[in-house]
């Protein structure tokens, strides 16, 4: 294929993206876009719907509400209104918008069962075809997974972060691990009464200085479960240098400072204790435990080591992530990720703002420095 015919495919599928999938695969298409498409890209595969900041919780390690939160009071970001969200005639447009090219949605937060019209905006997605997950912290699952399963919600991924004490010591409320439990329990037993296959019901741990002695211990009480996956990846943190650094490099590209960021400056490196955490990796690659186990992040022991203690380590080199996703923030704000705003949907339609200009300014500027500063800790990055 020649350059200009990738080219003209690119284009064809901007417009056209149903008729051009046919003939090439949407990760080839992402491909060509990534180096032959000067900044556009196809549609996205996947839409992070940010419903809401507001959550039930505050957890100690929240880059929005935990000791460093952007969203805590007295930080910057928090003059703004927290309740400031999309009304269901705003979300009803972009559902719309989004039916042209069908991308995975996944509601996310704050907590998105905290929202109170999640079910509202699931049905509207579901009544377009639009395939859809939710990422939640559990404790009102018991209250809604009715509706989920008979919604056909596709994936349910519920936050859990080491047994019982750990977990809820993290959350900093006691009972919350028991509650995520009841509703994974009431889930899985309404699925099989319903005979449905779906929700899919994925357990996320995220690996942090707070519980990286007790991953075997967590998994080997999820035994019982009627779980589809148990998912372990590493909590991004970033230290005063690379802040610094990063921002230094977002202001002279877009005249911005990445203030989410901030809500991740935590000290995790001489925390972890690096020798304990390979030998919890260890047994869990090596063990036989009935639940299926994956490392979003899947370091070798060396690169694990290097990963904690060198900030500017990564074994990847490059980010294709706007490219192919995309979050939608609780206002409306457009966003390749780390703050930067491309456009807002309460003003202009989806695509015009995924291949506008300040996006492609944004997807430019990543394909020619390959990445950030921070990038080297988002989990994003190690998946292809
Ligand atoms: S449940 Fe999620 S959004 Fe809520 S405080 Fe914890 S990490 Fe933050
Ligand atoms: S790797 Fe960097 S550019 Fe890519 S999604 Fe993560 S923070 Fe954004």
């Amino acid at each position: 294929m020649t350059v200009g015919s990738a080219l003209n495919k690119i284009r064809r599928a901007a417009l056209s993206p149903r008729r051009s999938l046919g003939a090439i695969s949407g990760k080839a298409m992402r491909q060509h876009s990534y180096w032959l498409g000067n900044g556009r890209s196809i549609p996205p595969a996947s839409v992070c719907l940010f419903m809401t900041y507001r959550c039930n919780l505050r957890c100690k390690m929240c880059d929005l509400w935990g000791e460093n939160g952007s969203r805590r009071e007295g930080t910057p970001v928090s003059t703004r209104s927290t309740q400031e969200e999309l009304s269901q005639k705003e979300i009803r447009t972009l559902v719309d918008d989004l039916a042209s090219f069908k991308p995975k949605v996944t509601l996310f937060g704050g907590e998105p069962l905290f929202h109170g019209r999640t079910h509202e905006v699931l049905q509207c997605l579901r009544d377009r075809n639009i395939p859809t997950s939710i990422i939640t912290n559990g404790v009102l699952l018991g209250a809604h997974f009715r509706q989920l399963v008979d919604l056909k919600v596709d994936e349910i991924t519920i936050s859990l972060d080491g047994p019982r004490e750990v977990h809820d010591s993290i959350r900093g409320v006691q009972g919350t691990y028991d509650k995520a439990i009841a509703g994974i329990v009431a889930t899985a037993e309404y699925k099989r009464r319903k005979h449905s296959a779906v929700p899919r019901l994925k357990v996320l741990y995220t690996i942090s200085d707070m519980n990286f002695r007790h991953l075997n211990d967590f998994v080997k009480g999820l035994e019982g479960l009627q779980l589809d996956l148990v998912n372990f990846y590493h909590v991004m943190f970033v230290n005063e240098e690379l802040l610094r650094r990063h921002n230094a490099v977002f202001m002279e590209a877009f005249g911005i400072t990445s203030n989410s960021l901030r809500g991740f400056a935590r000290d995790v490196s001489s925390r972890v204790g690096l020798d304990d955490l390979a030998e919890q990796i260890s047994l869990i690659k090596t063990g036989n435990h009935r639940v299926p186990v994956e490392f979003l992040i899947d370091f070798t022991p060396e690169e694990l080591r290097r990963y904690y203690t060198d900030f500017s380590f990564s074994p990847k080199s490059r980010c294709l992530v706007p490219w192919r996703e995309v979050l939608i923030l609780p206002d409306g704000s457009v966003s390749p990720c780390l703050d930067f705003i491309a456009g807002n949907v309460r003003e202009e339609s989806f695509l015009r703002i995924w291949n506008g200009p300040r996006f492609i300014h944004f997807r430019r500027t990543l394909k020619r420095l390959g990445k950030f500063p921070a990038c080297n800790r988002c989990c994003l990055l190690y998946r292809d």
